[in-house]
């Protein structure tokens, strides 16, 4: 399999060339060039574990690892997964809830993000070389990255969180990680100014070069990739359940990765009806699917602060397959974006995959509330705008499945909020207040992040920037 990226330069590359590159050097996403119809492999699919059906898929995608590297990667990543099943469906009411948050930080991002840190030690050891991780985090991407290189040789981690506007369990389970290959940075902005100062460090190619740099937001491909399976696995265990032909999910949509993995799955032939796009009061996205006006506004702070954006990346990957995988206009259309901060697309250029609405933070709430009422169960605040929107698109003899896409005691101050009881723990998040933690703090200006990258790796020693 090669894959191009969404802005056409460049020659194509291989798996583990796309995945060590991270953003294309034109500043594009890499896409395959080919999505694989597996129609015709469903039935015997949908028999497997979770981690022979990994197999399948990814090595569909990943052809240039030997398979038995492939196996030892998978094995490993979801070896570490609290639950046998790796991402259990449950029954819930009237809807499958997909439990996506077994994984060692508690998030759905431990699903991709561990595959992802075995997936880039393997490479760097075969090829002899060390890689510089930059990454920006709305709050879990920081920890799940964390927790998939910490303590690794050939690889070092640098995370921007906006400083002060992530949960307070969620920057602790990132500082409190004092492993030497780990910095966590608190920025003095906001998640979008983080993700724009990674997007400039990587668009400084010298820098990029010379200090190895590796990306591990869900721009990289092997995160899409790892998160397709659960799709698959999900769909399998509700049409099981139900006898049913066709399913819909129910995304809770940020970067728009976890969604976008849904879609790759629709292409691939999985027999999706409608992926339900669901965000919250930072909504752009269920705008663009309802009007065909992509228009960027102002990051206004939720209960659900992984979904606090306004600039998807990943979107642009949807876009472009929207332009018939045509460079040049997708290249026109960002353009615009940045430009004029607003696009207005012909209705006939939306596609019928997905469907979208909007849970804002009293139906959020509302929702936590009934299904903790009704039927003893905890939503976290992301889970809970799933399934608030989720419920505008119940159709008979479709199941729904929601997205579970954090554990509820990551976010134990909403929960308490909504229900007025302080029921949501884990033993993971109670161990964090006892812990020592670390970070720096550090202006929203890419040189200042720059200077402090060049001096952790090359002095390899303290006295960078100013420890909190
Ligand atoms: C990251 C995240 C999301 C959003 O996922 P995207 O892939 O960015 O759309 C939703 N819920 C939780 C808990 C998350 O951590």
């Amino acid at each position: 399999m090669r894959y191009v990226s969404t802005r056409g330069e460049g020659s194509s590359l291989s798996f583990k060339e796309t995945i060590l590159t991270g953003l294309a050097r034109d500043g594009g996403l890499f896409l395959p060039e080919e999505i694989p119809d597996v129609s015709d492999k469903l039935e015997s699919w949908s028999v497997m574990t979770y981690s022979d059906l990994a197999f399948e898929i990814m090595s569909l995608y990943a052809d240039d690892l030997p398979d038995s590297a492939l196996r030892a990667i998978i094995d490993k990543s979801y070896g570490v997964f609290r639950h046998e099943e790796v991402t259990p469906v449950v029954s819930v009411g009237p809807l499958h809830i997909l439990e996506l948050f077994h994984g060692p930080t508690l998030a759905f991002k431990d699903v991709a993000l561990q595959f992802l840190g075995n997936l880039f030690e393997y490479v760097l050891e075969e090829n002899g070389n060390e890689m510089n991780i930059v990454a920006a985090t709305s709050g879990d991407t920081g920890s799940a990255a964390i927790y998939g290189v910490r303590g690794r040789d050939r690889i070092r981690i640098f995370v921007l969180h906006p400083n002060g506007r992530v949960s307070d369990v969620q920057e602790r389970q990132m500082t409190s990680v004092l492993d030497d290959n780990v910095f966590n940075l608190g920025v003095t902005g906001t998640f979008d100014d983080c993700q724009n100062i990674v997007k400039e460090l990587f668009g400084d190619l010298d820098f990029r070069d010379k200090y190895k740099l590796g990306a591990v937001n869900s721009i990289n491909w092997a995160r899409v990739l790892a998160q397709v399976v659960y799709y698959f696995y999900a769909a399998f265990r509700v049409q099981e359940k139900t006898g049913a032909e066709k399913v819909r999910f129910a995304v809770p949509t940020g970067n728009f990765g976890d969604i976008f993995a849904g879609y790759i799955a629709r292409q691939m032939g999985l027999p999706i009806d409608k992926l339900v796009l669901a965000t919250n009061e930072n909504d752009i996205l269920s705008r663009y699917f309802n009007t065909g006006e992509y228009t960027l506004g102002e990051v206004a702070p939720t209960l659900s602060p992984s979904m606090d954006i306004q600039l998807a990346s990943n979107f642009e990957r949807y876009l472009y397959y929207l332009s018939g995988k045509d460079s040049a206009k997708l290249k026109e259309w960002m353009t615009t974006v940045k430009d004029k901060g607003t696009l207005k697309f012909d209705p006939v250029q939306c596609d019928d995959s997905f469907v979208a609405g909007r849970g804002d933070t009293e139906m959020t709430i509302a929702t936590i509330k009934e299904y903790w009422q009704e039927y003893a169960y905890l939503l976290d605040p992301h889970t809970a705008v799933g399934v608030a929107v989720a419920a505008q698109f119940m159709k008979e003899d479709v199941p729904m499945i929601a997205l579970a896409t954090a554990h509820p005691a990551k976010f134990g101050d909403a929960i308490k909020h909504a229900t007025g009881e302080d029921i949501a723990h884990h033993e993971l998040i109670e161990e964090l207040a006892g812990l020592p933690t670390r970070k720096e703090i550090a202006a929203a200006d890419s040189q200042v992040i720059a200077d402090f990258i060049r001096c952790k790796i090359e002095a390899n020693a303290a006295g960078c920037g100013h420890s909190a």
